[in-house]
């Protein structure tokens, strides 16, 4: 074994050994559920449950902490030298022809048939309740990279503040400011974004970076593949951190049920 297969062999031989783990909390959640539901229908036979899909996603182990003052303040002076230079040019124009990717990255950030009165796609809504309840689960590894800048660079910028001067509105780098002040809470994840609290992303989706709006992890990826492969509605989700599964948890079209706390999370 090479000196870089080492790690890398050691990490398949840990997601293999969490992944059969949730593989049997998932298989003996089936069981009870599939007992429960025939015992329920008096004299009606219950199919067995098909096979859910057992996705291995993060964990986030963090406790919580009121909000540094420090950090607060590193976040607002950060974000107030960017803003200084989103302000160098004119505001876009949102109704203007624009780049494939500020368009992608505009209606990430706020999908324009929730707000209209377009049809919502059902299916997609309820992909994204999906995912978002996996996320849940895993309580937001991926905010822990956040820090004091939440991954606002100038092109989120430029969109945020496009988009708060839609319908001719007048904006400044104060207000900009303000608004992301505003939304700062008083507890957070300790160590990690600004913005990460037990609730979730304490921005709503309009303020978020490109990135926090675009973002998929290895683990959700696989769990959007394993819904499009199924066909189904409904996966089992367990996270783990770098030694165990923490929760484990099913996910179907009526929320998130947890399944199991294996140490405690
Ligand atoms: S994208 Fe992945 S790491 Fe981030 S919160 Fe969701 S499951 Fe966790
Ligand atoms: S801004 Fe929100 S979504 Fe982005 S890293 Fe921070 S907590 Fe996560």
């Amino acid at each position: 074994m090479s000196r870089r297969e080492g790690p890398i062999a050691a990490q398949r031989a840990r997601n293999a050994r969490l992944a059969d783990q949730a593989a049997a909390y998932a298989a003996l959640d089936a069981v009870r559920d599939t007992s429960g539901a025939h015992d329920r229908a008096t004299g009606t036979h219950t199919a067995a449950t098909p096979a859910l899909p057992v996705i291995l996603l993060p964990a986030n182990t963090r406790n919580t902490e009121p909000l540094p003052d420090e950090s607060r303040d590193a976040f607002l002076e950060r974000l107030r030298a960017r803003l200084a230079t989103t302000f160098v040019d004119a505001a876009r124009d949102d109704t203007a022809p624009m780049s494939g990717e500020a368009r992608a990255a505009m209606e990430d950030a706020a999908p324009p048939q929730r707000f209209g009165n377009a049809p919502v796609d059902d299916a997609q809504t309820t992909r994204d309740a999906l995912l978002g309840a996996a996320c849940a689960t895993c309580r937001g590894e991926c905010c822990t990279a956040g820090g004091t800048h939440a991954f606002l660079r100038p092109d989120s910028l430029v969109r945020v503040r496009a988009y708060l001067s839609r319908d001719g509105a007048t904006v400044d780098a104060q207000q900009i400011e303000a608004e992301y002040a505003r939304h700062l809470p008083v507890r957070h994840y300790r160590g990690s974004c600004v913005y990460h609290t037990p609730t979730g992303c304490a921005l709503p989706r309009t303020l978020r970076s490109n990135l926090c709006n675009r973002y998929l992890c290895g683990g959700l990826t696989q769990l959007s593949r394993a819904l499009d492969a199924s066909g189904g509605d409904s996966a089992y989700v367990a996270a783990a951190d770098s030694v165990h599964l923490r929760r484990v948890a099913r996910l179907g079209p009526d929320g998130a049920r947890s399944v199991a706390r294996p140490t405690g999370g």
